[in-house]
C-alpha cells in the first residue's frame, strides 16, 4: 500500500498531515483564531535514579473528556471548528497542541548524567497526535483492515521523518485506551512521543540487548520468539510475519507482545510484507482482549523500537499491549511493590491468560 500524504498548515503554524489510501483533494483552511502556543516545558534530572523528568505545567489546562459534540479530533462541521479543518479524513497526524516535548529552536545538548549541578534543560523533542479514523465512536481493533494498514503507513512515515530531528534520541508511538488509563479524549487516537533521551526502561533493555548480541551473535528478541514458538502455550495468534504471545514473565494480568518474526529495529524498517501482515494480527489480538470479559478493555499499546541512533542491530521492534484490568470491576493498581520499587507481583500465570485469550470466540 502506498499512502498519499498531504501537508497543510494549521492556524497556529503547526503542520497537519493527511494520510489517504488514494489521492484526495485536501485544501481545507483552518479558520480558527490563533491561540498562543504554550511555552516549552523543562526537564530536570532525578539524581537518585539518573532519570529525566519532564515538566509541562501548561498541560494542566488541556481538554479533558469533552462531550462528543465538542470533540477536537472529529472533522470540522458547521458550528464546530476542530483540530482538523477538513469535513472528513482517513488518518491525520499533527503536532500536539500541549506537547510534553517540542522543538528547542536552537542547539540542544543533552547534559551528561551527572550530579546535583546538572542544569535544568528545555524539554526538547516532538509530540504528535495520530487520529486513527474520523469516526468518533469505535476503537482501533474495530477498524477495517485497510484502515489499520493506513495507520501503520502513517506510523512508518512519521518515525522515518522524526528520526531526522537532531535532538531526538528515541521515538515511541503508543495508544492509551479507556478512562481507567487516563484517556482525556475518547476519539480513537494515539500519540507519537519523540524524546531527547533514551527513556529509562528502553535504556535498560538496550543494555541487555547489546550485551546479548555481543555474546550470542543473535538479537535477544529472535531467541525470545524462538522460545515462544517452541513452548507454544503462551501463543495467542500468528501469521507468516508476526507472532502474538503473552510474555514468559508478564507483568500485567493481560499483557500481549506482538513481534515481527524476523528482526527489525523499528517501524520505518519494516518490509512491505511485514507491514501488510500487521492489520490482521493487530485486529485479532485486540478483539480477543475485548472478548475475555465481553467489555471494552482499557489498555496501553506501545511500540518498543531501537533508539534512533543506537542498538540498531540488537534491539528488536515489538508492540506491547498491557491491560490493568483483572476482572470486570477490578483493576490492578500499581501499588507499593510496583510503584515504589519497580518489582511486579502477578496473581495469574501468563499461560492462564494466554489460554483465556485463545478461547475467545471471534
Ligand atoms: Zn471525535
Amino acid at each position: 500500500m502506498k499512502a498519499v500524504r498531504t501537508d497543510l498548515k494549521m492556524a497556529d503554524g503547526r503542520t497537519i498531515y493527511y494520510f489517504d489510501q488514494s489521492p484526495q483533494i485536501r485544501n481545507a483552511v483552518d479558520k480558527r483564531e490563533v491561540e498562543e502556543r504554550p511555552e516549552l516545558g523543562q526537564m530536570r534530572l532525578d539524581v537518585l535514579t539518573n532519570e529525566w523528568i519532564s515538566m509541562a505545567a501548561h498541560r494542566q489546562t488541556r481538554a479533558f473528556l469533552p462531550p462528543k459534540e465538542l470533540c477536537p479530533l472529529c472533522p470540522t462541521k458547521p458550528g464546530l471548528d476542530t483540530e482538523i479543518a477538513d469535513s472528513n479524513y482517513q488518518v491525520v497526524v499533527f503536532e500536539n497542541r500541549s506537547p510534553s516535548f517540542a522543538n528547542p529552536n536552537g542547539a540542544f545538548t543533552l547534559a551528561q548524567y551527572a550530579n546535583l549541578k546538572t542544569p535544568v534543560l528545555s524539554a526538547a523533542g516532538h509530540c504528535e497526535v495520530i487520529c486513527f479514523t474520523d469516526h468518533h465512536e469505535g476503537c482501533f481493533g474495530q477498524l477495517p483492515l485497510s484502515q489499520i494498514r493506513l495507520v501503520m503507513e502513517a506510523w512508518r512515515d512519521r518515525v522515518k521523518e522524526i528520526s531526522k530531528m537532531p535532538y531526538v534520541q528515541h521515538i515511541a508511538p503508543f495508544e492509551n485506551r479507556g478512562e481507567e488509563v487516563g484517556v482525556t479524549l475518547n476519539h480513537p487516537h494515539g500519540q507519537i512521543y519523540a524524546y531527547p533521551f533514551i527513556p529509562p526502561r528502553t535504556e535498560k533493555m538496550v543494555a541487555i540487548a547489546e550485551q546479548y548480541l555481543a555474546s550470542n551473535a543473535r538479537p535477544l528478541i529472535s531467541d525470545v520468539i524462538e522460545r515462544e514458538l517452541k513452548d507454544e502455550v503462551r501463543i495467542i495468534a500468528q501469521n507468516d510475519h508476526w507472532l502474538a504471545y503473552v510474555p514468559f514473565a508478564s507483568r500485567y494480568p493481560y499483557e500481549i507482545h506482538v513481534s515481527p518474526k524476523s528482526f527489525v529495529p523499528d517501524l520505518a524498517e519494516l518490509s512491505d510484507e511485514q507491514a501488510d501482515a500487521y492489520p490482521e494480527i493487530a485486529k485479532e489480538v485486540l478483539l480477543r482482549l475485548d472478548g475475555v470479559f465481553g467489555i471494552e478493555m482499557a489498555y496501553i499499546a506501545a511500540w518498543h523500537q531501537a533508539p534512533v541512533r543506537s542498538a540498531r542491530k540488537s534491539f528488536g521492534l515489538h508492540w506491547q499491549i498491557t491491560s490493568i484490568r483483572r476482572q470486570p470491576g477490578k483493576l490492578k493498581y500499581l501499588a507499593g511493590s510496583e510503584s515504589a520499587l519497580g518489582a511486579f507481583i502477578m496473581d495469574m500465570k501468563p499461560e492462564q491468560s494466554a489460554e483465556q485469550l485463545r478461547a475467545v470466540k471471534l
